[in-house]
């Protein structure tokens, strides 16, 4: 059964556990940081660092409004980043059938720089991130590993506010519409980010301007249109079908 992540951001509390634990499980040792101006560190998603907490501030009606996004790879149900690195190397990318998680296997080492920038490009997400060291593309696995044991992901077992949560694909779609109607009563603006596309399904509370540039999957109007081509046309030419 294919198997998802809610991540209902109206209960997350950026303690950043779920940011440690992903790392920890995957052997990531810490580095090296500094404070930049904002407590979301390191800036960006990194080849270690398949989880990172985003925070967005914003000044409304005087008080200061902080909105916390734990990003992670959504493991698109059709994801784009397969459909490009297909044409390149057959299978880097590989989706596991009885989960639906996408993983990048060793094969993406095959993969040249500029190969890497596109399959980065195919994704609406901003998500993969090359390894310079070992030439391998990363992003988060689902913990497959732990998944496959019938574990729950590392950053869903640390996360202790429900703000994490996993299971199978139909279940966290119905808890994730339960609660997107709880909390519209006091958000009216909240949504789900495209959630009949994607097995890591967040809630937000906010417009979506207000959160990252790569929050929600652009429309087809979007500067997307022309990453989404891409994507098409890396498939083999039988598949090309819409
Ligand atoms: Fe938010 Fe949970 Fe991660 Fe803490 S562990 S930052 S509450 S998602
Ligand atoms: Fe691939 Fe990006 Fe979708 Fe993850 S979010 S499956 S990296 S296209
Ligand atoms: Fe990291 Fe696993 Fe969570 Fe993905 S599911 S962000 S690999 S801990």
């Amino acid at each position: 059964m294919p198997k998802a992540i809610f991540v209902d951001t109206s209960r997350c509390t950026a303690c950043r556990g779920c940011q440690v634990a992903c790392k920890e499980w995957h052997g990531f040792g810490a580095v090296p940081t500094r404070q930049r101006g904002s407590h979301q560190n390191p800036p960006d998603l990194t080849h270690f660092n398949y989880k990172l907490v985003r925070f967005n501030e914003h000044k409304t009606d005087g008080k200061i409004q902080w909105l916390f996004f734990p990003d992670q790879c959504r493991h698109c149900t059709a994801p784009p980043c397969k459909d490009v690195a297909d044409g390149f190397v057959k299978d880097a990318i590989i989706v596991d059938q009885p989960t639906g998680i996408v993983f990048y296997t060793e094969t993406t080492k095959q993969l040249t720089i500029d190969q890497c920038k596109d399959i980065t490009e195919a994704c609406p997400y901003n998500i993969p991130r090359r390894d310079t060291d070992s030439g391998k593309l990363t992003k988060c696995d689902m913990c497959i590993d732990r998944v496959q044991a019938n574990m729950q992901p590392s950053c869903v077992k640390t996360c202790c506010t429900g703000t994490m949560n996993f299971g199978e694909r139909a279940a966290m779609l119905e808890l994730a519409k339960t609660r997107l109607a709880e909390v519209k009563k006091k958000h009216p603006a909240a949504m789900l980010v495209d959630p009949e596309s994607v097995s890591v399904i967040f809630l937000i509370t906010e417009p979506k301007k207000m959160y990252h540039k790569y929050v929600e999957r652009e429309t087809e109007t979007g500067p997307l249109t022309r990453k989404a081509l891409f994507a098409k046309l890396a498939r083999p030419f039988g598949s090309i079908t819409g």
